[in-house]
């Protein structure tokens, strides 16, 4: 094992390959059950339960006490904060806090989505974030989300509730993990010039091919309802995604490697669930609250009303640091943001066997050599030379190797939840991620040793100390 050298960051080195823990099975598993934004929320809900968290409803009133275990799910299922209470009021400590995103690039249903085109069923899809079309291709797809049911009468009509007055739904999470259809590729025969151009329309060719032959749609609705558990015709609303089948896995000769889909975010979701778990072995009693916060919507610009640029996670820290018994009564929530620091952990590009010119050879993380730091001077990323120095002081704390990012310059440079949540919080922010490959493919490759690191340097910000 070999720790990050303390040095500045303009003599950094590539640190040799190590070997600490490995939480890489235990993810893969975790990641495997979560298809979708809705299905991670729930599996970290569970994760989070079964270590002693409780559920705090976003509706209910928040009274936090020191050494409580919390987390807050978003009503629409798809983001959700996790908490462990500070002895102190955070207007003293600010808070340690970590984001990351649950959403990543797929297909999804179209309303009303059964079609049919050359004699074959379809789903018809429509694209979330930016995906690599292609990967979808020749895929064996299953299907995931949510169904919404309405509750009705026993005339058939649609209930109320009594107070709010808005129709009363029943929400399921649905999965089939069964091969129920594919995306087929063009044959080579019919394009010639498909391996140099290859052009794919998402209108028409990225739809899921349910059946050929002479299958009708009630039939395949009965036959989707019987994989589903559910009788998807009294469905009144969904949030289906297709998901390939094929289970995340380990690679390379000595299986160094994980390959799997949604690695961008949900390796940095679990990166900082893991931290927070591992904090609370370490000192379930903080003097400093610790959150984590994962964000849905992020690939489409993280504004909705449980991505990171809206006030959900404003809103939970405001109230938490209100009903803080420690709070002073004179002092304000936000004087808790001016001490609060962020690290906003998202996937970074390492660089690639195929195209090494597409990294500045001086910013071109490798896989398995460490975390990386991403900074960007038109801030895409909410780095500073602060908050940089800060996490090169973790890593170091941690044992952890560090690489840095800077996007070629003549390329164009992508962007994550830091600066949004850096920009709501007025609160110091670090980019970070661990490198892969082929982000947004629908299998990505990332490395097992970098997974540790990162869990590693998160466990020692939460602990606010060596851990
Ligand atoms: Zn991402």
């Amino acid at each position: 094992m070999t720790a990050a050298k303390k040095k500045a960051p303009i003599a950094r080195t590539p640190a040799p390959p190590r070997q600490r823990h490995d939480r890489a099975d235990d993810y893969l598993g975790w990641l495997a059950k979560a298809v979708t934004p809705h299905h991670a929320v729930a599996v970290c809900a569970d994760v989070l339960e079964r270590a002693g968290f409780q559920p705090q409803l976003l509706a209910g009133n928040f009274e936090p006490r020191p050494g409580d275990r919390r987390y807050v799910v978003h009503p629409d299922g798809k983001s959700l904060i996790a908490l462990v209470i500070g002895e102190r009021s955070p207007v003293d400590t600010g808070f340690a806090l970590i984001g990351a995103h649950t959403d990543s690039p797929d297909l999804r249903l179209r309303l009303n989505p059964v079609a049919s085109s050359a004699g074959a069923l379809q789903l018809t899809t429509q694209l979330h974030g930016g995906l690599i079309r292609r990967s979808w291709l020749d895929r064996p797809l299953g299907l995931a989300g949510v169904a919404y049911e309405v509750v009705r009468d026993r005339h058939g009509a649609p209930t109320f509730h009594p107070v709010t007055g808005v129709p009363v739904l029943l929400r399921r999470l649905l999965r089939i993990d069964e091969p129920i259809a594919i995306i087929p590729d063009l044959a080579i025969h019919l394009d010639r010039d498909k391996n140099d151009k290859g052009g794919i329309n998402p209108q028409n060719q990225l739809n899921a091919v349910l059946a050929g032959g002479d299958l009708e749609q009630p039939e395949v609705l009965r036959l989707l309802s019987t994989r589903a558990g559910l009788d998807l015709d009294r469905v009144d609303g969904f949030d289906l995604h297709l998901v390939p089948v094929q289970k995340p896995m380990r690679a390379g000769i000595d299986g160094s490697l994980i390959v799997g889909g949604r690695h961008d975010d949900l390796a940095m979701v679990y990166a900082g669930l893991s931290a927070l778990l591992e904090s609370v072995e370490d000192d379930p009693n903080p003097v400093r609250t610790r959150v984590a916060a994962f964000f849905d919507a992020e690939e489409t610009g993280s504004l909705t009303s449980s991505g990171a640029a809206s006030n959900f996670l404003r809103d939970v820290l405001v109230r938490i640091t209100r009903r803080h018994p420690a709070t002073d009564s004179a002092a304000d929530a936000e004087q808790a943001f001016a001490h609060t620091v962020c690290l906003s952990a998202d996937m970074a590009h390492a660089q690639h066997p195929a195209h090494p010119e597409l990294h500045d050879k001086q910013h071109a993380p490798l896989i398995n050599r460490g975390v990386v730091l991403k900074a960007n001077t038109n801030d895409r990323y909410a780095t500073t030379g602060e908050t940089g120095a800060l996490f090169t002081a973790l890593c170091e704390a941690a044992g952890a190797p560090i690489q840095d990012f800077v996007m070629r310059q003549d390329l164009a440079c992508g962007s994550t939840i830091g600066p949004i949540t850096s920009a709501s919080l007025a609160a110091r922010t670090v980019d970070i991620g661990c490198p892969m490959w082929a982000m947004h493919s629908s299998a990505e490759t990332m490395g097992a040793q970098d997974l540790d690191s990162m869990v590693d340097v998160m466990r020692t910000f939460f602990a606010g100390r060596k851990a």
